[in-house]
């Protein structure tokens, strides 16, 4: 970690994303001293359990801090992975602004309708199911229509648009945040399918391509949070920036699309996020919020090692075996300390965490960064390293 030579005066931006298992809860605190104060977005929100307990780790951190609002929240789409919970921070705290999909344009008439239909099903299916888990994700969605039938467009934005520039109030700090997607028309498809009786927002086959995407660029740095946006969408926007003769992102750190899916982090995407078809700037991290099990996939990991950009992960996942190590068998030529979750991998369905949450720093010296834990990754292996016997360990 290179020491920081910065004082009290300096503007800094966090990130903290949090192990949530499968699904995304990112917060980013922006704090510059030449401010009363400091700025919030929160990108999405999941839950999980601790002790049997359910606990919304973004909410304990913001309550733990004595944080009263939220200048931005920004729900990617509506999956449940990433709105779950978000009920306890529109109860307890004030949002300023929410950027959503315009699955349901607020200026249509049906709005209205959309929303109470949508709300009625809400209690109709509590009533029936006793599924403590189901209820709760109704009612972080219950919670979550509600602000947006209470608020008008000056508080609620549809996002939608190769590029659309965020206002943040602060006139003289470094930072400018925009929102890049979605482009497809996917709006009034929500209405079209609550017409049909169908609430099932998780069958909608065009949820993620609906996928808000939030970048930042700070001190020369971008960055790119992902939610689960579709490479067909990033194909759609890049044919949209060409013209504008941007060819390349030039992204520093990203929140992986999808939570590391390969088909949504193909080769071509890859290389019009990052600069170079063989990057090997050690500054891109790539921030990847899975449980492990079914997500990150294997080629996507492969990906970012020949790349050589950092992965930065919530959570072990089986891939982690790496070819060299495919059974439980090859347990004896790795490193002591990465055989217990191997071997909970057999028997656990809980998630394995690999650096837990994850806390990013970037300031004008650059970017540094701590995960929650102490861990092994094999994707992070040195290149001269050669093999398992040197692991990069995490401190
Ligand atoms: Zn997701
Ligand atoms: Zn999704």
């Amino acid at each position: 970690m290179p020491t920081s030579n910065l004082d009290k005066n300096d503007e800094i931006l966090t990130i903290n994303m949090f192990e949530v298992g499968h699904g995304d809860s990112i917060l980013l605190t922006h704090e510059d001293p030449r401010e009363n104060q400091s700025f919030y977005i929160l990108i999405d929100s999941n839950t999980k359990m601790v002790d049997g307990k359910r606990i919304n780790p973004v909410f304990e951190h913001l309550k733990g801090h004595g944080v009263r609002y939220i200048d931005l929240l920004v729900i990617t789409h509506l999956h449940r992975d990433h709105y779950r919970g978000i009920d306890q921070v529109l109860n307890n705290l004030e949002v300023k602004k929410l950027v959503i999909s315009p699955f349901i344009s607020q200026k249509a008439a049906i709005f209205d309708d959309i929303i109470y239909k949508y709300k009625q099903k809400i209690g109709e299916i509590c009533r029936l199911t006793s599924n403590e888990n189901i209820n709760f994700d109704l009612k972080s969605l219950a919670v979550l229509l509600r602000y947006i039938a209470q608020h008008d467009a000056s508080r609620v934005m549809e996002a939608g648009g190769p590029e659309q520039v965020l206002r943040i109030p602060s006139a003289h700090n470094s930072l400018k945040a925009y929102i890049y997607l979605p482009l497809k028309k996917i709006k009034g498809v929500l209405h079209n399918k609550i017409e049909r009786n169908d609430f099932n927002l998780d069958s909608f086959p065009e949820m993620n391509d609906a996928s808000v995407v939030v970048v930042i660029d700070i001190f020369g740095h971008r960055l790119l949070f992902g939610g689960d946006s579709t490479a067909p969408q990033w194909r759609e926007h890049r044919r949209h920036m060409k013209r504008d003769g941007v060819k390349n992102l030039g992204v520093n750190i990203i929140k992986a699309p999808h939570h590391g899916s390969d088909r949504n982090n193909p080769e071509d995407i890859f290389k019009y996020f990052f600069h170079r078809p063989n990057c090997r700037d050690p500054n891109i991290f790539t921030l990847i919020s899975a449980d492990g099990r079914t997500h990150p996939h294997k080629a996507f990991l492969e990906r970012v090692g020949e790349w050589k950009l950092k992965p930065l992960c919530t959570n072990y996942s089986r891939h982690c075996l790496t070819d060299k190590i495919t059974s439980i068998e090859g347990l004896a030529s790795i490193p002591l300390e990465a055989r217990p979750f191997l071997k909970q991998y057999e028997k656990e369905e809980a998630p394995i965490p690999c650096l837990g949450n994850i806390e990013l720093r970037v300031s004008k010296d650059g970017i540094t960064w701590t995960g929650e834990r102490k861990r092994i990754c094999p994707y992070r292996l040195r290149e001269s390293d050669g093999g398992l016997n040197e692991l990069d360990v995490l401190v």
